[in-house]
């Protein structure tokens, strides 16, 4: 069985943040590695789709952009799956449409609004948050039927505060560039400071109008569970088999 977390209690809406147990693969993509782009084996990342699609049948193509830690938003009309452009959001409108992100210490972002049928994704680091990939996701929200306040947005297993101690520059640069996020701010080491990337989220979809009940935080901190999750950081840096976070609506 595959531990897939949910966020929203309504079986229409196919959606979850998978983490790496359940799966069959080994070492840094052991077990649950579902990206063909981490040079995991492909037989491996096969069998891993086939055992998630064995526990969600209502799962159909999963339609994915080629991450690159920017903020730009495609709009997946459900014909063009497979073409992987480059990107780090997707949005859709309308049914049957399934959209993945994929992280390991990121923070992968869903957002719906089901009385809209809109459904988006989002991958949030540190360098998409600084460049304003929360605004952009939300306008493309929007632009595919959402109206704010509906919005429903959802974070996912991601690099907690606890472990995400970066370059005071970096940190400076949170500060400076993104209104607001001197209050997740921590002290560090000399040198260094700690930042949290979901306060900064949370603090963005609420300051654009989102409701705050809407904004929902699902899931531990990827570096101190990295048992369950993959982290980059936990690995030292080093490539890792990726987890899933997934949505679409079925009805
Ligand atoms: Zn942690």
């Amino acid at each position: 069985m595959i531990p897939i977390l949910r966020a929203w209690d309504d079986p229409s809406i196919c959606h979850g943040f998978v983490g790496r147990i359940g799966g069959v693969g080994g070492g840094r993509y052991e077990a649950l590695n579902l990206s063909y782009f981490v040079g995991d084996e492909k037989d491996a990342v096969d069998r891993n789709w086939e055992l998630l699609r064995a526990q969600l049948p209502a799962l159909g193509e999963v339609a994915f952009v080629n991450q690159v830690h920017g903020i730009a938003v495609q709009r997946v009309d459900g014909n063009d799956r497979g073409e992987r452009p480059e990107g780090d959001g997707m949005v859709a409108a309308g049914e049957r449409i399934f959209l993945g992100i994929f992280t390991a210490d990121c923070v992968p972002i869903l957002m719906l609004d089901k009385a809209h049928r809109a459904v988006g994704a989002l991958h949030a680091g540190w360098r998409g948050l600084i460049g304003g990939i929360v605004g952009a996701g939300i306008r493309a929200m929007t632009e595919a039927g959402a109206s704010l306040a509906e919005l429903q947005v959802a974070m996912g297993p991601s690099i907690g505060l606890c472990c995400f101690e970066v370059d005071a520059p970096l940190a400076d640069r949170f500060t400076r560039e993104i209104p607001g996020a001197v209050r997740h701010r921590r002290a560090g080491l000399p040198g260094k400071a700690y930042i949290d990337l979901r306060g900064i989220i949370y603090d963005q979809f609420e300051a654009a109008g989102v409701n705050a009940e809407h904004i929902l935080s699902v899931g531990p901190c990827s570096k101190c569970e990295s048992n369950q999750f993959f982290s980059r950081r936990a690995a030292g840096g080093k490539v890792t088999g990726l987890q899933l976070s997934f949505i679409g609506l079925t009805a």
